[in-house]
């Protein structure tokens, strides 16, 4: 499972398959992450400092962030692709097509000029979740979402 979880500060990416259940995260920031409650990641209820280092913490690697740099990620799902944008200026996305098999993400492109701020993860995870929220299998043809997909 993949989810993602933003805030005005950051994007958390959350991929359960990973996940140790170590708790980690649980104890060291409990105001973000609460295993009794839905969704289990609450970015509004801590401090972004205290998010990030218990991002930091976890053990296995289930949990990583990044910094959102003001870049605003939406599904649009009449499109069948996810968009980034900076302001009013389309700066990446992340195109999937509906096949016989389920759900093809086959292109992924961020504009180079925003690269290394995990725009296309961001842009990948939301395509993720709403598949997995839909019972869609995934599968992608586009070299980097496999790479996500496959426990990145
Ligand atoms: S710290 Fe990481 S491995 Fe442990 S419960 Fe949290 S997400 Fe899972």
């Amino acid at each position: 499972m993949h989810r993602l979880y933003e805030n005005g500060d950051i994007s958390v990416f959350w991929n359960s398959d990973k996940c140790r259940h170590a708790k980690k995260c649980v104890t060291g920031c409990p105001e973000a992450f609460n295993i009794n409650k839905k969704p289990w990641i609450k970015l509004d209820e801590a401090d972004t400092s205290r998010v990030w280092k218990a991002v930091s913490n976890c053990p296995s690697g289930a949990l990583t962030c990044v910094y959102n740099h003001d870049i605003k990620i939406m599904l649009v799902k009449d499109n069948n692709r996810s968009v980034a944008y900076d302001g009013e200026a389309l700066i990446g996305e992340c195109d999937y097509q509906m096949t016989d098999e389920g759900l093809d993400i086959y292109h992924t492109e961020v504009d180079p000029e925003y690269g290394g701020k995990g725009i296309a993860k961001r842009l990948v995870y939301v395509v993720l979740q709403e598949a997995e929220h839909e019972k869609v299998k995934v599968i992608p043809t586009c070299s980097y979402a496999v790479r996500i997909l496959n426990n990145d």
